[in-house]
């Protein structure tokens, strides 16, 4: 068998350590860093995005402005004049511009004219109410306050911006309000004379489903067109302190904007708002924020999980060093005790002051039995360390197990009946031969039948039971001794394990047998179990697999 290399305790701890605590701090490190900057730099593309829809409906707000004081300007140009301003040219643009519900004229001399859509004034008496409120309220207004408007107009225009003053005009249209705009020019007509002022009312149809969606169509094309697409910026334009959109871009799918923006100059009353579509800005960055605790979170999980690991390797690392250190005072006892004896008898033995020779032949037995304790230990040792280091070569050989048990126990028999042991030895006659290494599978029964001797006080009694059981053949070694608590049955495997009893502490071991044993019968394939009672007694049982342990043992030589 190759020696297969190891990885000992320590490599593990510091395995341990790098994945399950210092990757995951480094990870929770980095990730902070990366959190605190992505925080940073949302933000920063927050406030972008802000100032970034502020410009889209400044420039916008340009775009319908131009759009609105183009079909204006076409009025205005075709307007007459004060002497020529009658109901007949003022009928003439409003056939011409059949977007306007109302054109009129005001002359601080010659006075007012209305006109109104001459075909609606024929089917519509609502419109006719309009027009009626329309020409009082014009009149009224103008004949008091033409000054300032045309004022106001002149002042614009200088400045170089549309001389348009328009003023919001709500109509009612059945149980709601529709908006029409109010759009007046000043219009001169020799110089020194009063300014005149005209005036034009487009309409709320028109307006509402065909001017504003054909203009915002094209500037939510124009200027969004290059937005992120998982998100398109959409559009409306709503009545000033109304949320409820008037009308809205395609996609448009409610919610509060992002930015507004009134419309002063050229439709007042209204105001053109912008959001993303399907989320807000808020939405994003809270996502944004629950993503990033989830990982933290995860995270901290992984490096609470890993500090927990490394506690208990570290306290696992801690208990080995102390079962290590026991381990090194009880083998030096153990070495120590036999050697003492045989050199006490030795000594007497050369001394040659024994009388009897049935004394000579006990001081005899003493040695070898002493001699025969110590290789084992050393065996023990030597072969734990070897497999340990990952040294131990096993010789499978095909080997009857019932003669292996019986030559082993035979030279032990006697010691046990001298112990004062019931020794049963059961035997059965099918079991088949198995590839074992003799030597460590000898050594593993007699460990067993070792601890079955020193771990039993006054019911002295060794059961040596092998059987083949379904697919795999069962040596047991029973006694009636001390027996092991349930919870430390697991652990006896362990190496410099021994049960931390005041019985087991007046006994001498070294804690390696029963590790021994289990890396031994591991090596076979096989398991070794245990099932004991405190104060009853135990059985041990090493079980190796018929088939496999010899498809195993064949393949490992
Ligand atoms: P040791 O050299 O201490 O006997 P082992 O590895 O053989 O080391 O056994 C480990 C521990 O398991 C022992 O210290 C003892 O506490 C317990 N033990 C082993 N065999 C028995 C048994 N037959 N009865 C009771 N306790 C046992």
């Amino acid at each position: 068998m190759k020696p297969k290399r190891r990885w000992n305790e320590r490599t593990r701890l510091i395995l341990t350590l790098e994945f399950a605590v210092v990757l995951p701090a480094a990870a929770l490190v980095i990730l902070n860093v990366w959190h605190l900057n992505q925080i940073r730099r949302d933000r920063a593309v927050e406030a972008a995005i802000q100032r970034d829809f502020t410009q889209v409906l400044h420039i916008s707000e340009k775009q319908i402005n131009h759009k609105v004081f183009a079909l204006a300007d076409d009025v205005r140009n075709e307007f007459p004049t004060s002497g020529e301003a009658c109901a007949y040219n003022l009928d003439r643009i409003l056939s011409s511009y059949p977007y306007l519900a109302h054109v009129f004229f005001y002359n601080p001399d010659k006075g007012f004219v209305a006109r109104s859509q001459p075909f609606r004034m024929k089917q519509d008496a609502a419109f006719r109410n309009e027009a009626a409120e329309l020409a009082k309220m014009g009149e009224g207004w103008l004949s008091v306050d033409h000054k300032d408007v045309a004022e106001k107009i002149i002042y614009l225009e200088k400045k170089g911006v549309p001389p348009y003053y328009s003023y919001p005009y709500w109509v009612p249209r059945g149980e709601t309000k529709a908006y029409q705009a109010l759009v007046m020019f000043v219009k001169k007509d020799k110089s020194g004379d009063e300014p005149s002022i005209g005036g034009m009312v487009f309409d709320a149809d028109y307006l509402q489903k065909r001017f504003f969606p054909d203009v915002l169509e094209s500037v939510v094309s124009r200027n969004l067109a290059e937005g992120p697409s998982d998100h398109q910026a959409v559009m409306m334009i709503h009545a000033k302190g109304e949320s409820y959109p008037l009308v809205a871009s395609e996609g448009w799918d409610g919610g509060p904007p992002e930015v507004e923006r009134n419309m002063e100059a050229a439709f007042p009353g209204l105001t053109l708002a912008i959001k993303l579509k399907g989320t807000t800005l808020e939405a994003l960055g809270q996502r944004f924020v629950r993503t990033s605790f989830m990982i933290l979170a995860a995270l901290s999980l992984l490096l609470a999980g890993g500090i927990v690991l490394t506690y208990r390797s570290v306290s696992k690392e801690m208990a080995l060093a102390r079962l290590k250190s026991d381990f090194v005072s009880n083998v030096s006892h153990e070495l120590r005790t036999p050697l003492s004896l045989i050199r006490l008898y030795a000594e007497t033995l050369e001394m040659g002051r024994l009388t009897s020779p049935e004394k000579y032949q006990e001081y005899y037995r003493i040695m070898r039995k002493e001699s025969e304790r110590l290789t084992a230990l050393i065996n023990n040792i030597l072969d734990f360390s070897r497999i340990e280091a990952g040294r131990k070569e096993y010789d499978f050989r095909e080997t009857d197990l019932r003669e292996l048990v019986r030559n082993t126990l035979d030279s032990y028999r006697y010691q046990i009946e001298q112990h004062g042991f019931d020794y049963e030895e059961k035997i059965a006659d099918d079991v088949p031969p198995l590839r074992v290494d003799r030597e460590a599978m000898a050594r593993s029964l007699l460990n067993l039948v070792n601890n079955a001797l020193k771990y039993s006080q006054d019911r002295k009694y060794i059961g040596v039971n092998l059987y083949r059981d379904n697919g795999s053949v069962k040596l047991e070694v029973v006694d009636h001794g001390i027996g092991i608590p349930q919870q430390e049955q697991c652990k006896v495997f362990d190496k410099f394990y021994r049960v931390g009893d005041p019985l087991v502490h007046n006994t001498k071991g070294s804690g390696l047998g029963l590790a021994l044993v289990r890396y031994i019968v591991q090596a076979h394939g096989g398991v070794v179990s245990v099932e004991s009672t405190p104060g009853q007694g135990s059985k041990f049982t090493i079980a190796l697999p018929v088939s496999s342990g010899l498809s195993r043992a064949a393949s490992a030589q």
